[in-house]
């Protein structure tokens, strides 16, 4: 038997010595006012037993987490129409980039980049009647967890400094690749980035990615075909221009947020989030990485 909770704690303790701890993003000017020395952790083995360490229980920013979110309910309310607008390939490159899109004509690399997650913002838009409240209800019916909202304040502060969003945005409109209008697909998108959720609200909302679909209530949201795929793209495409590291040292499945938040897993036995707000250059939590690598490396599990 695996002792989770001491591995756990070992890593804080292994973690707490490292002195560069990243940087803080501040292109989104709100996220400048975090804790750059909070660290938390949150685990779920799946059908057995659930362990947080540290700041496990305190809310950030989600960001590009929720991506993960809305293309699970996106292909959960129109499967075909979303690979015909969004491909399914790594990018090779930072987050917001934009020349990549002109290239290739207005198809976003996949979901995980800034222009592939407003193409499934696109059509949430499109398919729900009121997206922010109906993503919303969908991330409270997966946690069964009434808590969880929006950051109104965060949000509004990247509407502010969103300039690469809005040329993103105005590009896919430009190619066709945009049904609603900018500032609509764009008020929705800066929306779902601002979900505040503790770490112990995202495993359980990844959960159903583990778990074949079914969240933690046992419910199915998507099939077990839908889980399979997003974790393959978590996989291929999770951290940018660092996927391939992640996937090098870590090993699993993940997608990362510039809150600074991780959460990866391990289809069929467990879910992991890990919150430290100093990134990297790649725009990754820094030591989420670290510590990851140390939880895979101790546990021996990991896809390979
Ligand atoms: N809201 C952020 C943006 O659009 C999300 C980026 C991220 O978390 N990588 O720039």
């Amino acid at each position: 038997m695996i002792d989770f909770k001491s591995i756990l704690e070992d890593i804080k303790q292994q973690i707490s010595l490292v002195e560069d701890k990243g940087n803080v993003a501040d292109y989104i000017p709100e996220l400048k006012n975090v804790n750059k020395n909070a660290f938390g952790v949150y685990l779920n083995v799946l059908k057995n037993d659930n362990f947080g360490v540290g700041d496990y229980q305190t809310k950030f920013s989600t960001q590009s987490i929720t991506k993960v979110l809305t293309l699970a309910l996106a292909v959960a309310k129109k499967t075909d129409d979303v690979w015909k607008r969004v491909d399914v390939e790594p990018s090779g490159n930072p987050f917001n980039f934009l020349t990549l899109l002109e290239v290739e004509n207005g198809i976003p690399r996949n979901p995980f980049i800034n222009s592939g997650a407003i193409v499934i913002a696109d059509i949430l838009v499109s398919e729900l009647e009121n997206p922010k409240e109906g993503f919303l209800d969908f991330i409270r019916q997966i946690t069964n967890d009434q808590s969880i909202d929006y950051d109104y304040k965060v949000a509004a502060s990247e509407k502010e400094t969103g300039f690469k969003n809005y040329a993103i945005a105005n590009l896919l409109k430009s190619f066709g690749n945009l049904k609603n209008d900018v500032d609509t697909v764009l008020d929705f998108y800066f929306m779902q980035c601002s979900l505040a959720m503790t770490c112990e609200q995202i495993t359980n909302a990844f959960y159903l990615f583990a778990n074949k679909g079914k969240c933690l209530q046992d419910k199915l949201h998507i099939t077990s075909s839908q889980a399979k795929r997003i974790n393959a793209i978590m996989l291929t495409c999770g951290f940018y221009d660092e996927a391939g590291e992640f996937a090098f040292e870590v090993g699993l499945p993940g997608k990362s947020g510039v809150g600074g938040g991780i959460v990866a897993l391990l289809p069929n036995k467990f879910v992991i989030s890990v919150w430290s707000p100093g990134l990297n250059k790649k725009g990754n939590s820094k030591l989420g990485m670290q510590a990851l690598e140390l939880f895979t490396s101790k546990t021996e599990l990991s896809i390979f």
